[in-house]
C-alpha cells in the first residue's frame, strides 16, 4: 500500500458505483487510481476525494491501475468550493494539470506551488484574488521550464531600458524592445507596470506577492498576454 499526499485533479464515473480519480501527488506526480463503490450512498470516501481537495490517499497497487483503499481530506478549501468565481478559476488550473502532466513525473516544487496557491486563494479577499491568480500562472510556467524573458530583449538581447515602448512576444518567449518590434508577429503591447509585475511574480513567493498593489486593468492585460503565452508554449 502506498500513502500519498495528493491534490485531487479530477474524477470520472465508471460502471455503476465506481470512479476513476486523477491525483497530483507530492511523492510521484500524477497518479490514476480507482475508487471502488465510492458512488454508493453509504460510501464516505467520495467526500475526501472531491476535485480541488488536499488529501492523504492510500492506494493499493498490484498490476494495472491502483485502488484507493482510504482517503482523509487534509484541507477541503471550503472557501473555494463555496465561491463560484474562485472555483471556476481553480477548475481551469486543475484541468491544465490533467492535460499537461504525464503520469508519475514527480515535481515537488510544482506540488508545493499548487498547494500554497490553493491555501492562499481560499483565504484571499476579492481584491487579492486577481493578483494571486495571475502570479500563480506565471510561476507555474516558470516552474515548468518556460520562464518568460523580462530583463533583456527576447530578440536582440539588449538590456531593456526604462523608457520606450515594449512588446510581449509569445513566440519569442518574452519582451521585445522598441527597436525590434517591426516585422514581428503577434505582439502585445506591455506597459512598464506590467513588466514590473511580471518580474515581481517571478522573483517572489506568493505570500510576498499578496502585499503588492496592482491595478485591475494592468492585471487584466497581463492575463491576455499570459493566455497567449500559454497557447504558444503548452
Ligand atoms: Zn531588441
Amino acid at each position: 500500500m502506498q500513502k500519498y499526499t495528493a491534490i485531487i485533479l479530477s474524477s470520472n464515473d465508471v460502471g455503476e458505483y465506481d470512479r476513476i480519480y486523477i491525483l497530483y501527488t507530492k511523492e510521484i506526480g500524477v497518479v490514476k487510481a480507482m475508487g471502488r463503490g465510492v458512488r454508493k450512498q453509504t460510501a464516505k470516501l467520495a467526500g475526501h476525494l472531491e476535485p480541488g481537495t488536499l488529501s492523504e490517499v492510500y492506494v493499493a497497487r498490484s498490476r494495472g491501475m491502483g485502488q484507493i483503499t482510504s482517503a482523509i481530506a487534509l484541507d477541503n478549501f471550503e472557501n473555494i468550493k463555496n465561491n463560484f468565481e474562485k472555483l471556476f478559476e481553480v477548475l481551469k488550473i486543475l484541468k491544465f494539470f490533467t492535460l499537461h502532466f504525464s503520469e508519475e513525473e514527480k515535481d515537488e516544487k510544482v506540488f508545493e506551488l499548487l498547494e500554497e496557491f490553493l491555501s492562499a486563494f481560499a483565504k484571499a479577499s476579492a481584491d487579492k484574488e486577481k493578483i494571486l491568480l495571475e502570479s500563480f500562472w506565471w510561476k507555474l510556467f516558470d516552474a515548468l521550464g518556460n520562464r518568460p524573458e523580462t530583463m533583456k530583449c527576447a530578440k536582440c538581447e539588449a538590456r531593456l531600458e526604462e523608457k520606450g515602448e515594449k512588446y510581449f512576444s509569445a513566440c519569442r518567449g518574452g519582451i521585445v524592445c522598441g527597436k525590434c518590434f517591426s516585422g514581428e508577429q503577434d505582439l502585445a503591447k506591455i506597459s512598464s507596470d506590467q513588466i514590473k509585475l511580471l518580474r515581481i511574480f517571478l522573483a517572489n513567493p506568493l505570500e510576498k506577492i499578496l502585499k503588492v498593489k496592482a491595478r485591475e486593468m494592468e492585471l487584466k492585460g497581463l492575463g491576455r498576454i499570459r493566455r497567449e503565452f500559454e497557447r504558444y508554449n503548452f
